[in-house]
């Protein structure tokens, strides 16, 4: 995290705003905007759907995090991927890892395959898949790192690498990373999604979505125009809440990361857990590439307990501080048995569960893990 990422976050939003000095964002709830009738339709805000002063700041923001060229909000993070899939034709080829967030791996099977896009679902966590999925028609390889739940470690800068040669374009969902830790524009990817509903937000208290491009590349405008004919945008007061969550990121960020350490490095110790998932452990498989790519090692941590799907379920059952609940990146921690959400066809294992681990004291969140585990 750099003093400039800081300084972006801190001031989120276009302030002071150039017409009244306000120093935080103004919300502009206006569907509708004044324009002369010269005969033509000018440049400028028009239409809330196509463009709006509230989302033009956040999006300004947004951008800026991913030291990307141009990004585009959306209502939510699966919208958001959405825009990118209908950016394809159809008959085009994608290769996705194959332990992507359930429900962009159901967008794909339900609506993007039968609409006409081939995809290919692979491990990326070894690269050697990548090379062997690749056909004449691939357009685009879409990968999380961390991927969610099971916590692998794409190899973003080799991936990214193969891809160029072969004219691919990279797209990273960086929800689970965040810009604070990972900026996959700077190691060479072509679009950054992010659910904002997650840490950016912080306060799970709104959906969201976020693009960044790289470039305003020719793919990029067919997804602008996607974003303003789908019209699958944020309201202005979702914009606002989501600059204001912004601006407490990065000391949001650095509790939540020391927190979920001290939380993984307790699980990685229990004799009730076969095996802590956290690239901030050294015996994860993917720590060193981790390391290279990331800044630091996230605040989501999954674990396999030594057991089966009830013994997991019992589990959480029995949290008190943690919440049985789906989502991450908010204040509060959760706990999430994935398996029962994502439905049978899902590659995430039945003694999996997975936390997000939020801003309450290290020791409360040990010890509550520690009285559940017994
Ligand atoms: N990507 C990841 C990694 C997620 O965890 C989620 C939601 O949980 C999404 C995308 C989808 O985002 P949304 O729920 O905002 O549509």
């Amino acid at each position: 995290m750099t003093e400039h990422f800081k300084t972006i976050c801190a001031h989120a939003g276009a302030t002071p705003d150039p017409h009244t000095g306000a120093v935080t964002s103004p919300l502009y709830f206006s569907s509708t905007f004044h324009y002369p009738p010269t005969g033509d339709y000018p440049p400028g805000h028009i239409y809330s759907r196509e463009s709006n002063p509230t989302r033009a700041s956040l999006e300004n923001v947004l951008a800026q995090l991913e030291q990307g060229e141009e990004a585009a909000a959306f209502s939510s993070g699966s919208a958001a991927a959405s825009a990118v899939f209908f950016s394809l034709r159809p008959g085009d080829h994608i290769i996705v890892n194959f332990d992507a967030y359930a429900g962009v791996r159901a967008m794909l099977k339900d609506v993007f395959m039968p609409w006409g896009l081939a995809v290919t679902f692979t491990d990326l966590s070894d690269i050697s898949n990548l090379t062997k999925s690749i056909q004449p028609n691939t357009k685009l390889v879409w990968t999380e790192s961390p991927t969610n739940p099971q916590m692998r470690i794409i190899d973003l800068v080799s991936l990214i690498a193969i891809c160029k040669q072969h004219k691919i374009k990279v797209a990273v969902d960086n929800t689970f990373a965040t810009p604070a830790l990972q900026n996959p524009l700077v190691l060479g990817a072509d679009i950054v999604m992010h659910s904002t509903t997650k840490y950016l937000g912080g306060h799970s208290d709104l959906t969201g979505g976020a693009l960044i491009t790289a470039k305003k590349d020719e793919q990029w405008e067919r997804i602008r125009h996607i974003q303003h004919i789908q019209g699958a945008i944020p309201a202005p007061f979702d914009c606002w809440l989501l600059m204001r969550g912004i601006r407490s990121f990065v000391p949001r960020m650095a509790q939540h990361l020391s927190n979920a350490k001290a939380v993984a490095e307790f699980l990685s110790n229990h004799p009730k857990v076969e095996r802590a998932l956290y690239p901030g452990l050294a015996s994860h498989p993917g720590h060193e590439v981790a390391k290279k790519q990331m800044s630091d090692f996230g605040a989501m941590v999954s674990f396999l307990v030594n057991g089966t799907k009830e013994d997991a379920i019992k589990i959480a059952q029995r949290v008190k501080i943690f919440t049985n609940a789906t989502s991450l990146g908010g204040t509060e921690s959760l706990l999430e048995h994935r398996k029962s959400v994502e439905g049978v066809d899902s590659p995430t294992p039945d003694n999996l569960l997975r936390l997000s681990v939020g801003l309450e004291d290290a020791n409360s969140l040990i010890n509550d893990l520690e009285q559940a585990l017994h």
